[in-house]
């Protein structure tokens, strides 16, 4: 029989009609004779009403009871999503993360999936029931609760369509599939039929919040096919996310990423001498803080600028961080600007074409885009400008690249 792992994220089960809504797909698809585990998130803002709690309550949480607190959305809708079902006559049953047992590790708040038992969930499945589980949600070894990071439910489904061997991977969304950039910025954004794995990744990781980055890099570790499309909408196929097919011949661009969750810091007049971004990197990444871009630049007084770009959300942790690191080296100063955004470009057909690069700072400079910081991979070129900027950019490079005609 078919196996397919359906998510549902916190829009599609945003209220009661909605949640029918999923248990009518759900039903039909299970009618139809396919094997169905559902996995879902939070009712929507549910999470962040939850954060905001702890906030009320203390400014930096521990992360243990953070993942406790947040856990909750999900039990709630994996619970009201089974009753839906029951009440439609379909055997449903409801797992909470630490119910299956996915384990994950113990960095809380964004811990990593390390195994999962199937084997409840094949019993389940052999006795026709829909097993519904929680998103976002593992548990340790010594039986904590932990949570994902944020977005972590596509990441539950991949890892368990994954170890199930699923057929396909569907995730249902409020939009209709995967877009050459965020219409809501440019509303000539068009839907893609097909993306790469790579594409995704670029896509994802640099801040399209269609799909949680961990969730495509699994899908394609373990070939997962994953296809995005619109709980809302009864026949549209989405955009299937799988590796590239021979013979296609691609776009030089597939799409226009940005990330608005982006700071930066720069340690001013460093003594240039080896050790230097390992001393400084070395205390942020014991912290666990994720770093992004990094330039360094050697001044004429043989000291050194060194910049680098981390998540909004860790900018003040960075920041105290590299306050401490400044003294012991003797730099001259620490400067941060909490102000800027990433925009990327993104695409596999970008290997076997020059002159990229410059078509792109060309339309940026025709615009008067300030570009602060640049870096490059083999299919993308991303830029750090104003936070200002956002919008013109990402337009004015939408069109540069004709993204609004199939190409
Ligand atoms: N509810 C969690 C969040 O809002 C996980 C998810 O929706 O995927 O981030
Ligand atoms: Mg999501």
């Amino acid at each position: 029989m078919a196996l397919y792992v359906h998510k549902y994220g916190g829009t599609s089960v945003g209220d009661i009609d909605r949640i029918n809504n999923v248990a009518e797909r759900v039903h039909k698809a299970r009618d139809r004779g396919e094997d169905v585990v559902v996995v879902v998130s939070a009712m929507s803002g549910e999470t962040n009403k939850l954060v905001a709690l702890a906030h009320a309550v203390q400014e930096r949480p521990s992360p243990r009871e953070m993942d406790v607190l947040l856990s909750t959305g999900e039990q709630v809708t994996i619970a009201l999503l089974s009753m839906a079902l029951q009440e439609r006559g379909c055997p449903a049953v409801s797992y909470t993360g630490w119910q299956v047992r996915i384990l994950s590790d113990a960095s809380h708040t964004k811990a990593r999936i390390e195994d999962i038992d199937t084997a409840e969930i094949r019993k389940d499945l052999a006795e026709g029931k829909v097993v519904v589980v929680a998103g976002f949600q593992g548990v340790t070894e010594e039986g904590d609760i932990t949570t994902l990071g944020r977005g972590g439910s596509d990441t539950t489904a991949v890892a368990l369509a994954a170890v199930l061997k699923a057929d396909e991977c569907l995730i249902f969304t409020d939009v209709d599939g995967v877009y050459t950039t965020d219409p809501r910025v440019e509303p000539r954004a068009r839907k893609l039929d097909r993306i790469t794995f790579e594409e995704m990744l670029e896509m994802a990781s640099l801040g399209s919040k269609v799909l949680q980055i961990r969730s495509v890099e699994f899908a394609g570790k373990y070939n997962v096919p994953l296809r995005v499309l619109s709980s809302f909408d009864e026949d549209g196929s989405g955009t299937l996310i799988s590796y590239e097919e021979a013979g296609v011949e691609k776009a030089l661009i597939s799409g226009i990423a940005f990330n608005r969750d982006e700071a930066k810091l720069t340690v001013q007049g460093v003594p240039d001498r080896p050790g230097i971004a390992s001393k400084i990197l070395g205390p942020i990444a014991d912290a666990n803080i994720e770093i992004d871009m990094i330039v360094q630049n050697v001044a004429e007084d043989q000291t050194t600028d060194f910049t680098f770009t981390v998540n909004r959300g860790e900018y003040k942790k960075a920041m105290e961080i590299l306050e401490n690191t400044c003294k012991e080296l003797g730099a001259k100063k620490v400067r941060g600007d909490e102000k800027i955004v990433k925009v990327s470009i993104v695409g596999v057909g970008m290997r076997s074409h020059a002159g990229i690069a410059s078509k792109m700072f060309d339309a940026l400079a025709k615009e008067g885009v300030n570009i602060r910081m640049i870096s490059t991979s083999e299919i993308k070129i991303s830029v750090v400008v104003d936070e200002k900027y956002l919008e013109l950019a990402v337009r004015t490079l939408h069109e540069a690249f004709d993204l609004e005609q199939p190409h």
